[in-house]
């Protein structure tokens, strides 16, 4: 997506550890007129999916699912995060490690917000090294749902999320996909072809 490529080249910055902080736009401070056409490329890209409910993991993914699930007319479910989760009974719950914060997190969905007859759309922000992707695929297959794919804003191409989400036979659409952050440069995908 060039609007997206385009603003990460101009208010992008690349920290050490291969982060790419874009904090200004799209997870601190957010672009809504961005978010908006975030949300309009995803339901473009999952138009034909049938999904029935959009998924992610808050904070930074509520932005992009919920302008997704506006354009698709679906409920967006996100996953609460917490320290450690005592009482699950009605929770589906998963683990994530988290790559910014260095942390575990036990993430949960109530149970009464997703059913076996759902098809849920995955959506976050990053995929790095698919950590979250895969807590919100452990919850969809507990609550025994269709994965109708997976939506990331920004992927790191270099890191294993990638190759998780398609060694999953899953449909992976990744609005700005970066091949590398070497030299405190960013270089897309699409700069190499
Ligand atoms: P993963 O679980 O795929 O390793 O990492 C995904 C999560 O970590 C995202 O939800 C995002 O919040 C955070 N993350 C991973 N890499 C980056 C990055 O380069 N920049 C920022 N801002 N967040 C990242």
């Amino acid at each position: 997506m060039k609007l997206l490529e385009d603003r990460i080249r101009e208010d992008g910055t690349v920290l050490p550890g291969d982060v790419l902080k874009v904090d200004n736009f799209l997870n601190h401070q957010i672009d809504p007129d961005l978010m908006s056409a975030i949300g309009e490329e995803f339901a473009r890209l999952f138009a034909d999916a049938g999904v029935t409910k959009v998924l992610t993991v808050e904070s930074s993914g509520i932005a992009p699912a919920l302008m997704t699930g506006l354009q698709l007319h679906v409920p967006v479910i996100f996953a609460r995060k917490h320290r450690s989760l005592t009482l699950t009974d009605n929770l589906y719950t998963a683990t994530v490690y988290s790559y910014t914060k260095q942390v575990n997190n036990d993430i949960s969905v109530d149970k009464r917000f997703i059913s076996p007859d759902d098809k849920v759309l995955i959506i976050d922000d990053f995929l790095a090294n698919g950590q979250a992707v895969q807590g919100l695929m452990e919850i969809a297959k507990a609550a025994n749902v269709d994965i109708a794919g997976v939506g990331v804003v920004i992927e790191k191409s270099f890191q294993k999320g990638h190759q998780m989400v398609l060694d999953a036979g899953l449909h992976l659409e990744a609005l700005a996909s970066v091949a590398s952050l070497e030299n405190n440069q960013v270089t897309f995908m699409s700069d190499q072809q």
